[in-house]
């Protein structure tokens, strides 16, 4: 047994209000600046939809993530070491700018400086890499609440599951999916880079790209299956998202995080297994990958995890921190959460609580539980991107969260409990409470500094170490 520690993220999807707030305060913090225009480290799309980059999900076209070969074994799905360097000058999987969408800015001097006249002045939109008049023809939210349509159709995980679902008004259904870097225990893009300048941090599993030994050669773009991994055009550098290190170093949460206007967002450590890691990553059945990093998760309270943590130089406030961890609970201990698309095999630890679909119709038909089959986000359709279409893992996961609103009903209303509880009652009402209405320090444990690293150490290594910030500010 050979623990680690990893901060870990775990979104509650129910509670996502498609504000983008998360997304605006990433960008002012990491993306503000030339080159990055494009780049949303966070995003939120609308789902059923194409999402951003465009189809990021369609693996067949990117090749993105790992496969598993003839033999069982992993490897990148982008290919072969040898196929890899054969593509160093032509990568036919890279995405490109219209992938994405041609950032803009507008007119603004015209609108603020035209002469007087008898019709209002307008701020056409300019493009902000060529710096000429363009027409906006797509966006990073071009599609947002728009679930229908040509772009809902063309939604990977439909076509997966054969468009089974209505797209008829009174059947639509949407939600979203706000997506970060998952900071993956077995990541592609640390694996796909030629020049070994993507590295996942020992102390706690942040994956950064160093800006002093990234050659430019982009092969960590396709290599990411979420797509979370840009190019800048100015510094011809890869970046990423960087899970707001400095912020985490001093034990606060992502800004992202921070100012999440639905406080669905939660953020603690986990620890693990890094021995488990490999064999997780390389289950034959990709429906069962959740279950074996549930199983590599070790137990925080259990004394031999905490003596071989403590083996391995993790710190007695980090055990404390993995102790009394909210992501531990809601993976974990209630298995509420799931990770984004499981079968990529990248084994991410961004986590997310799927939606119920909306249950009023059913309450007021009288049904006091209703099955998870019926809800109006189908099974089928939320299998596809947190279970690797393990329907069956879904549905007990969605129930589970039924069951928690009728015990908080029967509480209210004085009603009887359900006869068939999966946890019990006590469970339902601690989940109801983190899930609900937690303050800051529930949903946050991230303890500050990193592992047997001195407040010296520290400040040498965010001024010369070997991550350098592209804004030059950490
Ligand atoms: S999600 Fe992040 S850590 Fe995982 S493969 Fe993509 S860039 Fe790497
Ligand atoms: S800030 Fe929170 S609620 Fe708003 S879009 Fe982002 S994740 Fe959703």
């Amino acid at each position: 047994m050979k623990i680690k520690a990893q901060v870990s993220m775990v979104m509650n999807l129910d509670k996502c209000i498609g504000c983008h707030t998360c997304s605006i305060t990433c960008k002012n913090v990491w993306t503000n600046r030339e080159g990055a225009e494009y780049m949303y480290f966070n995003n939120v799309e609308t789902k059923p939809g194409v999402g951003y980059p465009k189809r990021w999900e369609d693996q067949k076209k990117w090749k993105g993530g790992w496969k598993l070969d003839k033999s069982g074994n992993l490897g990148l799905a982008t290919g072969s070491k040898a196929t890899r360097l054969a593509k160093l000058f032509f990568h036919p999987e890279q995405p490109e700018l219209d992938d994405y969408y041609e950032p803009w800015t507008y007119d603004y001097e015209t609108l603020i400086h035209a002469k007087r006249r008898n019709h209002q002045p307008i701020a056409r939109p300019r493009s902000l890499i060529t710096g000429e008049r363009m027409e906006i023809q797509w966006g990073p939210n071009w599609e947002d609440d728009l679930a229908s349509g040509e772009s809902a159709r063309r939604d990977v995980n439909l076509e997966a599951i054969g468009q089974k679902i209505s797209l008829e008004f009174h059947d639509l259904f949407m939600k979203y999916l706000p997506r970060i870097c998952n900071h993956c225990l077995n990541p592609a893009c640390v694996a796909a880079c030629p020049s070994g300048a993507i590295y996942k941090r020992d102390e706690d599993g942040v994956v950064l790209v160093s800006q002093d030994g990234c050659r430019g050669w982009r092969h960590c773009v396709p290599a990411c299956p979420y797509k979370k991994v840009y190019f800048n055009w100015k510094t011809n550098k890869a970046e990423k998202c960087v899970f707001c290190f400095p912020r985490l170093e001093g034990g606060l949460p992502t800004v992202c995080a921070d100012t999440c206007v639905g406080r669905m967002r939660y953020m603690g450590v986990l620890l693990y297994d890094m021995d488990k890691v490999l064999d997780a990553a390389q289950t034959k059945k990709a429906g069962e990958i959740y279950h074996r990093v549930l199983d590599l998760l070790a137990d925080p309270s259990d004394p031999a995890v905490v003596g071989a943590a403590k083996k391995e130089g993790i710190t007695d406030a980090w055990i404390r921190a993995a102790q009394d961890s909210p992501v531990y609970r809601l993976i974990k201990e209630w298995k509420l959460a799931l990770p984004l698309h499981p079968e990529y095999r990248t084994l991410p630890m961004v986590w997310y609580v799927p939606p119920l679909s909306p249950i009023a119709r059913r309450v007021e038909a009288d049904v006091y539980l209703p099955d998870a089959e019926e809800m109006r986000i189908p099974v089928a359709y939320l299998a596809q991107l947190f279970t690797a279409g393990n329907t069956a893992e879904m549905a007990l996961v969605l129930q589970r969260l039924l069951e928690m609103r009728c015990v908080m009903r029967a509480e209210m209303t004085g009603e009887e409990l359900p006869a068939h509880l999966a946890l019990p009652a006590e469970a339902y009402k601690k989940m109801y409470r983190l899930l609900g209405i937690a303050k800051y320090k529930e949903r946050f444990n991230i303890p500050a500094g990193l592992q047997g690293v001195s407040q010296e150490k520290l400040r040498e290594m965010q001024g010369g170490g070997n991550y350098t910030c592209p804004m030059g500010g950490c």
